[in-house]
């Protein structure tokens, strides 16, 4: 597992929820759920363990470290797209944010703990947030003191006026997204990603998640990373996606993708001569700094 949050990289080798005993049980857009520890892990930082852990109630989690708090908010079950595996398909999960409730909440949470903490991190996740962006920023501006806001999205609703939104106040935003899907959703979220980075060169507010396996075309991600110069903040091995435990994987996909990986590190190493600089992705994948 690799992390990058600004500049640093590290590694994440612990389950915080498991040191405190308990579990991480979200209602969260299916296809985050892998990667929500993680997430977690690359807001606290430098890497610690999580002190105090609880949930506040259905809507708000809050995890503590020595001197971060961070309040991860289920602001939404609506989301943008209607993905078949989801499991806040068909309202199983109910959730009505009252946004007043909320910074009340938070209020709440952020006074008991004022003698400790020094940084606050609210991450809103869902659904897709996107879809009530409004009642973020009604949280964003009705709290007061300082704090970051993250959200963890799809992407689909990243619109000129929301980038503009999101950059201005210094919003992290992640985008969970695959290149390797292939679809017109998809497709629209590249537009999006590319669009914002085209007007935001200097900007690395929006970043990404995602993930390989032995089937993704790393060259093809390398190729797309280093011309768009999108940042991912965290990448994930994902070698056991779509696979039982009694699954085969297919010799010449593995030689395939160890093909690859030597394309990739001879490339690393070329650009590393040159002074050129290498792609997000192909830091991240070989673990260079
Ligand atoms: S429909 Fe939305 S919340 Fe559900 S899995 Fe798809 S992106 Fe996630």
């Amino acid at each position: 597992m690799r992390y990058n949050n600004s500049n640093a990289y590290y590694e994440g080798d612990y389950n915080q929820c498991a040191y405190n005993y308990k579990e991480v049980n979200l209602n969260i857009c299916s296809h985050l759920e892998r990667y929500i520890i993680d997430i977690k892990n690359l807001i606290f930082k430098p890497k610690s363990k999580t002190k105090d852990f609880f949930q506040f109630d259905n809507k708000i989690q809050v995890f503590v470290n020595d001197n971060t708090i961070i309040i991860m908010i289920n602001i939404t079950d609506k989301c943008s797209l209607s993905c078949n595996n989801c499991n806040i398909e068909g309202n199983r999960i109910k959730i009505n944010v009252d946004e007043k409730e909320i910074v009340k909440s938070v209020k709440k949470i952020l006074e008991y703990y004022s003698n400790q903490i020094e940084k606050c991190d609210l991450v809103f996740y869902g659904g897709d947030p996107l879809v009530d962006f409004d009642k973020i920023l009604y949280i964003y501006d009705n709290l007061g003191g300082n704090y970051h806001v993250n959200i963890i999205t799809n992407g689909f609703l990243l619109t000129d006026e929301i980038i503009k939104v999101i950059v201005n106040r210094d919003i992290s935003v992640y985008v969970n997204f695959d290149l390797g899907t292939k679809n017109k959703i998809c497709e629209r979220i590249k537009d999006n990603l590319l669009k914002y980075k085209k007007k935001y060169a200097y900007s690395n507010n929006i970043k990404i998640i995602t993930h390989y396996n032995f089937h993704s075309n790393l060259e093809k991600l390398d190729k797309f990373y280093e011309e768009s110069k999108l940042q991912i903040a965290i990448l994930k091995e994902d070698y056991s996606e779509h696979l039982k435990y009694y699954d085969k994987i297919e010799q010449s996909i593995i030689d395939g993708y160890l093909d690859q990986y030597r394309n990739l590190t001879n490339k690393y190493k070329l650009y590393k001569k040159q002074g050129k600089e290498c792609s997000s992705f192909l830091k991240q994948f070989l673990n260079y700094n």
